[in-house]
């Protein structure tokens, strides 16, 4: 089981943010910015390009009261989804980072300079 799925089932801690039957949102364990919040479905889903456009839609609301709960739905905010390996996806469960509280720099969207294909 992973991770994310564990944290779905209570068998590992998560800081909370909210839930529904279907989604999940909690603190992410090593913030990147003020508020770090990783919104994930409960169903174990592998990556974004598996993801079905049907669950989307119904994640697509959630995501969106979930940064009006942190108020960053004014001043704004980033939803990133890392997609495999070369999208730099580290644990395999389908997650969107929820980040904001600040002005974010957008300097690290870029190909690794170690890359032998840039
Ligand atoms: P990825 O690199 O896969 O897009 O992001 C994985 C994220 O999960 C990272 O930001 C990492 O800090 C976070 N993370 C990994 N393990 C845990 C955990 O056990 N609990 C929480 N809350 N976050 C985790
Ligand atoms: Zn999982």
């Amino acid at each position: 089981m992973c991770i994310f799925c564990k944290i779905v089932k209570g068998k590992l801690p998560s800081n909370k943010v909210a839930e529904n039957d279907s989604f999940l949102a909690f603190h992410d364990i090593n913030p990147q910015a003020p508020i770090h919040v990783l919104v994930i479905p409960k169903l174990h889903v592998e990556c974004f390009q598996d993801t079905a456009g049907e669950m989307m839609a119904e994640m697509t609301p959630f995501i969106q009261k979930v940064a009006t709960k942190l108020g960053l739905d004014s001043n704004g905010y980033r939803l990133i989804t890392n997609n495999g390996d070369d999208g730099g996806q580290e644990v395999k469960h389908l997650h969107f980072h929820l980040l904001g509280g600040t002005k974010l720099k957008w300097d690290r969207m870029v190909a690794d300079p170690k890359a032998e294909n840039i």
